[in-house]
């Protein structure tokens, strides 16, 4: 009879659960680690996310934890290390559960419980929801986040089941997990070369967005699989029997190629299944790289190749590491087939590519021939080399900072905000709001008081702590990087040097008369604006007090009869300019610049209410764009082509804009939309709607009086059932 206790007290008593048990002897043991603990510390993970999930079920309507335990079966089946594979049991409790980053540490230890933390971010960041919509970005922003590959690995495994699991979720959703994995992670997973993931998360995402001809290549590849295993043997048997002369110890096999790139092969050569002939590859694995050439020289002894498929890829590996022979031959029958010969090294790279890294650790393995095109993974490995016993080195050397010129950090509330490399505190309170950044005296990072000028880094949490009576210094510019706050900070400077020029202005003409004994002149003095070219005595006086005019100047003109006159010869022309400008630029006020066109910027479009800055192009004037226009120069040596403008408008003025709304197609929604805009008293100029797999995509213009209004309409609706997000576009 077996003690009861057994199966409650494995740790103690020794019966694990099966399940456990086959997770267990799928995870790498790295050399001089006791087996035991590994297993203890994982059983931990497994029970804890057991107990933490119980009673949750997925869609299925199987228990929560299956997908824990699939992810982590995932993450042990690629070789990663034991805390990653307890990353993944764990990777939805803090999301999913009560528990939090505090609980992990506590009970595992600050590595599983960062992997968690980045996985949680991660899940917090979802594609459509995003300003960002270019794919390209979106996995930046991915790769920024996680900062530990690791995480993203884990994300690998938890978007492969969810995509198996695919089938249990509403249409729509499925729609937008598939798109979504089409244009972020599968094309992750090539980069880093994990070719195996890749056309599985491929297959999957075929099957779910054009099931048809999923189902017919799986019926036709089924039903011509005996035709195809009989042709494959007639070319490789003879090959094994040749390549065992030589003695070379080859694993052969042929498999169909995936479903996703059958499909591939016949949108892109608009062909049907049965006209493609090369749906299956021939694979040899050998162990030396010398084999592989020596393999490729038996194959082609018996068989003619197609000499433009030939691709030596071992002597010119791929950017993401992929390392093979590829050659096409002639078989029999004049059929081609497709042979690719590695070792068994590089199958493992060609499988899960970076991932593949980290046996390195375990089998002590020193010749890693690695793309030098990935900077970072060279140095890793070089690293991991020489200092291959330090596993703090090593967890340290996975920290990745793929795109070391960009930073992304957050608010308090979760935001992300996208920032350049060694941007501060006030380069990110202005990015969130002006305001912010002008009263800005303190921030917090990471929960602590920090100097403004601190450097800010992935990940950081940001809090800016605000005063009334706080202002931009200019010794802010001395560590801003961002335009943005560059250019805030000097308008401030400029309006503070303004305010002490009227001030000056007012007190040099005030004592002056005093002294002359003309105080009465005052009046006619700043009346007279108009004569000296100014647009108010305010601006008279400002010009005064900055030495522009003098007051000798304007008694000159002012007394012609006491004092000659002077010549004022370019007044007239430098009207004219002022007043062709003014009517390029309807409602543009430019600080301290009056001779220049103005012009409004296409690409984004600013309508009152926007924080604008302009833009001095060579030749063609001032552009005006929105200080956020992702099209204004950011590099430093641009910056000072930028300057302040301002609004001045008049209430009735109206002006453009476009916005882009995405949501579900369904009756009726054109008419809520418009409903939506009309009540806020806007006018509809033109609706361009698109519908692609029932995603409605619908472009208005429409015209609003300032930024006010117009976030009104875009609130309104956002909050409309059905519609997935709306944003502001350029023209
Ligand atoms: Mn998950």
């Amino acid at each position: 009879m077996q003690n009861p206790l057994a199966k409650l007290v494995p740790q103690l008593l020794g019966e694990y659960p099966k399940q456990f048990n086959e997770l267990l002897n799928k995870v790498p043991i790295p050399e001089g680690l006791e087996s035991t603990k590994i297993r203890d510390e994982l059983w931990n993970a497994y029970q804890f996310s057991m107990t933490c999930h119980e009673g949750q079920k997925r869609r299925s309507g199987r228990p929560y934890f299956d997908h824990c335990y699939q992810v982590a079966t995932s993450l042990a089946e690629w070789k990663m290390d034991y805390r990653t594979v307890m990353g993944g049991l764990l990777h939805d409790v803090v999301e999913d559960t009560d528990v939090s980053i505090k609980d992990l540490e506590k009970r595992f230890n600050e590595d599983v419980a960062r992997l968690v933390d980045g996985v949680t971010k991660l899940g917090g960041i979802t594609f459509s929801s995003r300003k960002e919509q270019q794919a390209g970005n979106f996995m930046k922003l991915l790769l920024s986040v996680a900062q530990d590959l690791r995480v993203i690995i884990i994300k690998f495994a938890d978007r492969l089941h969810n995509m198996k699991t695919i089938k249990y979720l509403p249409q729509i959703k499925q729609h937008r997990i598939a798109i979504e994995t089409r244009d972020v992670y599968a094309p992750l997973a090539h980069r880093l070369g994990m070719a195996r993931v890749k056309w599985e998360l491929d297959d999957l995402i075929l099957k779910t967005l054009h099931p048809n001809s999923f189902n017919e290549i799986e019926s036709k590849l089924k039903a011509t699989n005996k035709q195809r295993s009989k042709y494959i043997h007639s070319v490789i048997d003879p090959v094994k029997k040749e390549l065992a002369r030589y003695n070379i110890e080859a694993h052969v096999y042929g498999r169909p190629k995936s479903h996703s790139s059958i499909y591939g092969k016949m949108v892109r050569r608009g062909k049907n299944f049965e006209e493609i002939y090369d749906v299956y590859a021939i694979r040899i694995i050998v162990d030396k790289i010398e084999q592989c050439y020596l393999t490729l020289g038996v194959i082609h002894q018996m068989y003619s190749p197609v000499q433009e498929r030939f691709k030596d890829f071992v002597a010119m590996p791929k950017t993401n590491g992929y390392q093979s022979i590829h050659t096409t031959i002639v078989g029999p029958n004049g059929q081609m087939v497709e042979i690719q010969i590695r070792t068994r090294e590089m199958e493992r790279t060609a499988e899960i590519g970076v991932a593949a890294h980290w046996r390195y650790k375990e089998s002590g393995t020193t010749s890693a021939d690695l793309d030098s095109n990935i900077k970072w993974l060279r140095e890793l490995v070089e690293i991991l080399q020489s200092e291959r016993s330090d596993p703090a080195e090593f967890m340290h050397l996975l920290k990745i900072d793929l795109f070391n010129d960009e930073i992304f950090v957050f608010t308090p509330n979760g935001d992300l905000i996208q920032l350049p490399l060694a941007a501060t505190p006030i380069d990110f309170a202005f990015q969130i709001h002006t305001e912010l950044g002008i009263h800005c005296i303190g921030a917090k990072v990471n929960q602590k008081v920090v100097p403004l000028n601190t450097k800010l880094k992935n990940g950081d949490i940001v809090e800016i702590i605000t005063s009334k009576n706080q202002h931009p210094s200019l010794g802010w510019l001395k560590f801003v990087v961002t335009s943005k706050a560059r250019n805030h900070i000097n308008k401030y400077l400029r309006d503070i040097r303004q305010e002490e020029s009227i001030k000056l202005g007012n007190e040099i003409l005030e004592k002056t008369l005093r002294r002359l004994k003309m105080f009465g002149e005052m009046k006619s003095i700043k009346a007279s604006y108009e004569q000296f070219g100014y647009k108010s005595s305010e601006a008279l006086i400002e010009a005064i007090g900055n030495g522009t005019i003098t007051i000798r100047e304007i008694f000159k003109k002012l007394r012609p009869d006491d004092e000659p006159s002077l010549e004022e010869p370019n007044r007239d022309g430098a009207k004219k300019f002022i007043d062709y400008a003014r009517s390029k630029a309807r409602g543009i006020k430019l600080q301290g610049i009056s001779n220049i066109m103005v012009q409004f910027a296409k690409c984004c479009n600013p309508i009152p209410g926007d924080d604008m800055v302009g833009f001095v192009t060579r030749g063609r004037g001032i552009t005006v764009h929105r200080s956020n226009c992702r099209s204004l120069p950011l590099l430093s040596e641009e910056s000072d082509r930028l300057m302040p403008v301002e609004w001045d408008v008049a209430r009735s003025d109206v002006f453009k804009v476009r916005i882009k709304v995405v949501g579900e197609d369904s009756k009726g929604q054109l008419k809520t939309m418009t409903e939506a805009i009309s009540t806020e008293n806007s006018n509809i100029t033109s609706v361009d709607l698109k519908v692609r797999d029932n995603i409605a995509t619908a472009y208005f213009i429409i015209e609003v009086r300032n930024s006010r209004q117009l976030e009104r309409i875009i609130k309104k609706l956002t909050k409309i059932n059905g519609i997935d997000y709306v944003e502001r576009t350029g023209q």
